[in-house]
């Protein structure tokens, strides 16, 4: 308990931002709040064929208009920056070189559509799916991983997709500060991911957890879409022989159907709710009898 509390909000601007968005990013500011901690900005705009710069600045207005306020990120800058993760690249480069020194990783030919058609195909496994998740992620078939070694003298990581070879059977367990204890067996709930992608950019995978690592964050507080990634990323940790932060999901808010808010859905959209003229706390203080997110209201205040 000696270090300091710096937790962070992270959006990917590939969309706007929605109410179960903000409804996380509030929880992440109380909990820094409440701790004395610092709070992090950081823009996940790594995929450049996925994020465009308009959201990214619209993340940052949804967000200073929720109330929240960061204490570094990309407008304001700061020690532990950049804050953007298109500027980042030279740090996921040395964490993918530790990673292919010591074994952990391999490139290989396969593509992302060989894998979906194999498993269409019933040559390759689906994870089971949870209950966040519509689907579980095609697991990459054992017999496809190159022989431990191979690939391994590549000085870049560019036209192959490099994975992590998990450790098949092994269970990854954590104690979410919301979820409590949660366990996901490597090799059944997810495969080999990846590290890398052949088009050069790092997966989200590698880079959350080498910012969380870089920034000094001690909680991650983000979606319970993710609690399978952090058994992931949890891999990533070990392989880096850093010591995890702590991590908090908070529970997926959906719309009045119980289907999960989409950045597609434009009438959940923040932006929209303020062009109603309605303000932060009246979407999230259930006003509207149609809104129905009671455990995540509850855990804002709480937290
Ligand atoms: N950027 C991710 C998102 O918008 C969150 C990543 C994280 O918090 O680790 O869903």
């Amino acid at each position: 308990m000696s270090s300091p509390y710096i937790g962070r909000v992270a959006p990917t601007p590939t969309g706007y931002l929605h109410r179960g968005h903000g409804q996380t990013f509030i929880v992440a500011w109380k909990r820094a709040q409440k701790r004395g901690g610092e709070l992090l900005y950081r823009d996940e705009d790594l995929d450049p064929q996925r994020c465009r710069p308009e959201f990214s600045e619209a993340a940052l207005e949804d967000i200073r208009w929720l109330g929240i306020e960061w204490d570094q990120g990309p407008d304001i800058g700061g020690p532990r920056g950049p804050f953007r993760q298109s500027e980042r690249k030279k740090h996921y480069l040395k964490a993918w070189e530790k990673l292919k020194a010591s074994g952990f990783i391999y490139p290989t030919t396969r593509s992302r559509k060989e894998l979906t058609n194999a498993a269409q195909a019933g040559l390759a496994q689906y994870a089971p799916p949870d209950e966040d998740e519509q689907d579980g992620e095609p697991i990459f078939p054992p017999a496809w991983r190159p022989e431990p070694g191979a690939g391994l003298e590549a000085d870049e990581p560019g036209n192959m997709n490099w994975r992590m070879r998990v450790p098949d059977g092994l269970a990854v367990k954590f104690v979410d500060g919301y979820f409590g204890a949660r366990s996901y067996v490597a090799g059944r709930d997810f495969g080999d991911f990846l590290i890398w992608r052949r088009d050069g950019i790092p997966s989200y995978e590698l880079a959350v957890v080498v910012d969380d690592i870089e920034m000094g964050v001690t909680e991650v507080v983000r979606g319970a879409d993710l609690l399978r990634s952090t058994a992931r990323q949890l891999l990533i940790y070990l392989a880096l022989q850093t010591k995890p932060p702590a991590f908090f999901h908070c529970p997926l808010v959906r719309d009045s159907a119980g289907n999960r808010l989409a950045k597609r859905s434009e009438s959940e959209a923040l932006r929209s709710f303020r062009e109603k003229g309605f303000t932060p706390k009246e979407i999230y203080a259930r006003k509207r009898p149609e809104e129905s997110s009671p455990q995540v209201t509850e855990t804002a205040s709480e937290a």
